[in-house]
């Protein structure tokens, strides 16, 4: 059997509103009336991103990775969940192929800020700025998003055998 030069992985995250003035969103500071309730600092972008990886990889879940009961990623930037994936993934012989990340919230807008998202996430994982996608849609005021309680994101990545 000859091996699989492609994986692809999916990955979804939530985070609840709360008290705050701003979200961070794939490594990107955006104002905002509200915060997230999270235990390190609820990038969903970076968070369903990082599961995506590990889901192509066959890696479990960020939670296994980095459990939010060890008082090490309190307030943790999200940024270093996602490069330790992409560490796990070059070791293994694969490379990022491309990521499609979609977020869905009603609030703040996310549109004028998917190019900065983008090139923030192109930095860390050492890749072109087209291999990188962001969109946003809201849930048009349906379900919890549409209501406004929190914010969610869906990725999906296809790995490259290198
Ligand atoms: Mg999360």
């Amino acid at each position: 059997m000859t091996a699989l030069n492609f994986r692809i992985g999916q990955g979804y995250d939530v985070h609840a509103f709360g008290p705050g003035d701003h979200l961070m969103l794939g490594g990107v500071r955006v104002a905002h009336t509200q915060g997230v309730l999270a235990h390190s600092d609820g990038d969903v972008v970076l968070h369903t991103l990082c599961d995506a990886m590990l889901g192509a990889l066959a890696l479990g879940d960020i939670g296994q990775h980095f459990p939010p009961s060890d008082p090490r990623w309190k307030g943790a930037d999200s940024a270093q969940f996602l490069q330790h994936c992409d560490a796990l993934l070059r070791e293994r012989g694969w490379r990022l192929g491309n990521a499609d990340i979609t977020v869905i919230c009603e609030r703040p807008k996310v549109g004028p800020h998917a190019m900065a998202i983008r090139e923030r996430l192109a930095q860390l994982l050492d890749t072109e700025l087209d291999c990188i996608s962001v969109k946003a849609t809201t849930s048009e005021k349906l379900g919890f998003t549409g209501r406004g309680e929190g914010i969610a994101a869906q990725a999906v990545v296809l790995l490259q055998r290198l």
